[in-house]
């Protein structure tokens, strides 16, 4: 991969982390995610959507583009009012789009993966987390003949070398919810790799790119475990019996999005879990929420599988469809961890 590509994919996505900030900045988020009004989240999502796909097809115009959002969401009036907020972000940093134009942009990501060669974009990865003015990932990847080969993640409110280094008992990494102020004033990071290249981290207003390693630890009963701060999306009553069975004494730290990723590549801890809900025993994770991530973690040095220890099959369009969950770890404990998940029946 050469470096004016590489270098193109990390400003992309600094782009689209700074226009997130942004509508942080700019748009009221109600104090309690579940009675709120998504908007905020709605109208990022989009314009992201709108400009990353704009800039890749101006780079890449053969490449096809599976994005998590779709125009649909414009077809009524209320649609018709958002496509303004959607358009007035996205011509901030590109002012010659239009209304017609930035819904067609965004239309361009219905791909279904069947391409050998596609990108892969959550434009807001951890909605709630943006919501709560917590954590969130822009998630960019590419995968060529169905394999991930480039991922980068923007994470605006993660501090570069922020990193977790041991979970407070039973606490979360939180941050105050309101309007935006010092609630994520850390100087944001990116990460990015290539394949067979090495991962790197960079700041989002930098850019100083810094090799990332997944941590030594190789006694499970020491590993520092990551999960989603969304119940819904995963079993935190098994992972706290995996947690029990591997001899760990620290809690699980939650952080939302593939910002968790980001923290295990870079040796902030060593096991991400992604259980099945109970909730939603059928669950099937999307491609967007994995293949960036995935890139980030394996280039560091970590192995990735699905609950039964299958490599993540990105073969099957838009999900997948063949795994069950992810097991993510810095590769030391990967086999521990998975005999942990396979003992609790998880
Ligand atoms: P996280 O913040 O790690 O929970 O990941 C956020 C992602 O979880 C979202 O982008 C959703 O696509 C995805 N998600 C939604 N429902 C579920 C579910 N039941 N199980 C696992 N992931 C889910
Ligand atoms: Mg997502």
């Amino acid at each position: 991969m050469n470096n004016d590509m590489k270098q193109f994919v990390i400003d992309v996505v600094k782009e689209a982390s700074k226009l997130a900030l942004a509508v942080q900045q700019e748009m009221v988020t109600p104090t309690t995610v579940e009675k709120s009004d998504k908007s905020p989240v709605t109208v990022c999502d989009l314009a992201i959507q709108a400009l990353v796909s704009r800039r890749l097809a101006e780079q890449f115009p053969n490449d096809a583009l599976v994005g998590e959002e779709s125009n649909d969401v414009f077809a009524d009036e209320a649609g018709q009012k958002l496509l303004d907020q959607v358009t007035g972000f996205v011509q901030r940093f590109e002012p010659s789009e239009n209304r017609t134009s930035v819904a067609s942009w965004i239309e361009r990501g219905r791909d279904e993966g069947d391409e050998n060669r596609y990108w892969v974009l959550d434009p807001v990865d951890g909605t709630k987390g943006f919501l709560r003015r917590q954590q969130y990932a822009i998630a960019l990847g590419l995968t060529i003949d169905k394999t991930p080969v480039l991922g980068a993640l923007g994470c605006p409110c993660w501090p570069r070398g922020g990193e977790p280094a041991r979970a407070p008992a039973r606490e979360t990494i939180t941050a105050p919810v309101g309007r935006l102020d010092s609630s994520c004033n850390s100087e944001g990071t990116v990460y990015f790799a290539s394949q067979g290249e090495g991962a790197f981290s960079i700041p989002l207003h930098g850019t100083d790119l810094t090799p990332i390693h997944v941590s030594d630890v190789s006694d499970a009963s020491l590993a520092r475990v990551l999960r989603s701060v969304e119940k819904g999306h995963t079993n935190v009553g098994q992972i706290d019996y995996i947690v029990e069975k591997l001899n760990i004494k620290t809690d699980p730290v939650s952080i939302d999005s593939q910002v968790k990723y980001g923290v295990l590549a870079s040796g902030g801890a060593e096991i991400l879990l992604r259980l099945i809900s109970p909730k939603m025993p059928n669950y099937k994770e999307k491609i967007w929420d994995q293949c960036a991530g995935v890139v980030v973690l394996q280039e560091a040095g970590g192995i990735v599988s699905d609950l039964d220890g299958k490599p993540l099959d990105f073969t099957h369009g838009r999900t997948l469809a063949e795994n069950r969950g992810v097991c993510a770890t810095n590769g030391k404990i990967h086999s521990a961890v998975l005999d942990a998940i396979a003992a609790v029946g998880a």
